[in-house]
């Protein structure tokens, strides 16, 4: 692959944080300690953090001239976050990265390292996850689900972990959906895209901010945003409910003239009247899934606020 790469490329960080006060000191020293070989800089997005995040981030944008730090109007949530930074990061190489240690700071080395062997996104596969059984069977259903559905070719156990060259975040910030799943549009943009397998440590300290109702909706945002085949589980439904239904038709006319009289029917009319309810609700709420999201497009919101910008994007 021989691809022309700059000798002393710029790679900004973005961090989205949100009440991570307990971990962004480690997370800072971390990153200042780094040796990349490149020009370092870090966007660090205080997605309307309630605790010590902001005055942390803006003490430490004023120590150390390559950060910088975008702060939320209020909680806009992880993936516009993620949004932001991107949409304000400039290096030529731009790398995305949790605040709590669970996507190891250290490995960018190897991601720049295949960067410059051509690849135009580098990220992390998770091998190993620490999380309770039932999340990791969720997470792995999840993967599962979207591989079987989605339109394109989606990688299982990728997360944002990732850096990407400034072409593919281009791109990125040029789609102007308000559901985002960020994972799903780097993949979408196409280049060369490489998986690197890390272990999943466990965040360094603090809870997870995300809950089974935030880990639910950005499952349907992944699947329902990538594919429109659960739009299509109504004719499946309905084409077998039809089979079902002729058969019972057949069986009962055949019945009836053999002389075994008229059925009495009360349980298998209250049978077929409950499973197609169901199936009907079941439909009714995909269409009103996709319906809803189509309402978020059309409003045209901006998909965040900013209330302040400090560091070198204050500038
Ligand atoms: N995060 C955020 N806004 C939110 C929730 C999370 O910016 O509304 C950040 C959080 O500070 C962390 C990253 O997104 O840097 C991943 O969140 P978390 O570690 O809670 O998720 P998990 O790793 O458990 O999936
Ligand atoms: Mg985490």
């Amino acid at each position: 692959m021989s691809v022309k790469r700059a000798a002393h490329p710029e790679l900004d960080i973005v961090v989205p944080c949100y009440n991570e006060e307990s971990v962004l000191p480690a997370l800072i020293s971390c990153i200042q300690s780094l040796d990349l070989g490149v020009r370092l800089r870090v966007v660090f997005v205080d997605d309307g953090s309630t605790d010590g995040t902001h005055t942390l981030l803006t003490k430490a944008c004023q120590e150390d001239a390559r950060f910088a730090c975008l702060s939320f109007s209020r909680n806009f949530g992880h993936q516009t976050a993620v949004t932001a930074g991107l949409q304000h990061a400039k290096g030529d190489i731009v790398a995305v990265i949790d605040a709590d240690m669970q996507d190891p700071p250290e490995l960018l080395s190897d991601f720049v390292d295949r960067w410059r062997e051509g690849y135009d996104v580098v990220y992390g596969v998770r091998t190993q996850r620490q999380e309770s059984w039932p999340l990791r069977m969720a997470y792995r259903l999840f993967y599962r689900a979207l591989s079987l559905t989605a339109d394109i070719d989606i990688p299982q156990d990728a997360g944002d972990f990732a850096l990407m060259d400034k072409r593919v975040v281009d791109i990125i910030n040029s789609m102007p959906e308000h559901n985002r799943f960020v994972r799903g549009l780097r993949r979408w943009a196409g280049f060369r895209q490489i998986g690197i397998p890390y272990a999943r440590p466990r965040r360094l300290s603090g809870r997870s901010k995300y809950n089974v109702n935030r880990l639910a909706r950005l499952a349907f945002d992944g699947l329902l945003s990538f594919s429109s085949a659960p739009l299509r589980v109504a004719a499946w439904l309905g084409s077998g409910a039809a089979v079902l239904g002729f058969c019972y038709l057949v069986y009962a006319i055949t019945s009836f003239s053999l002389g075994g009289g008229a059925p009495e029917g009360w349980t298998s009319t209250i049978a077929v009247i409950l499973l197609l309810g169901g199936v009907q609700l079941l439909v009714l709420g995909i269409v009103g899934e996709y319906l809803g999201r189509i309402f978020e497009e059309v409003k045209g919101r901006p998909q965040f606020v900013i209330r302040s910008k400090s560091g070198w994007l204050g500038q």
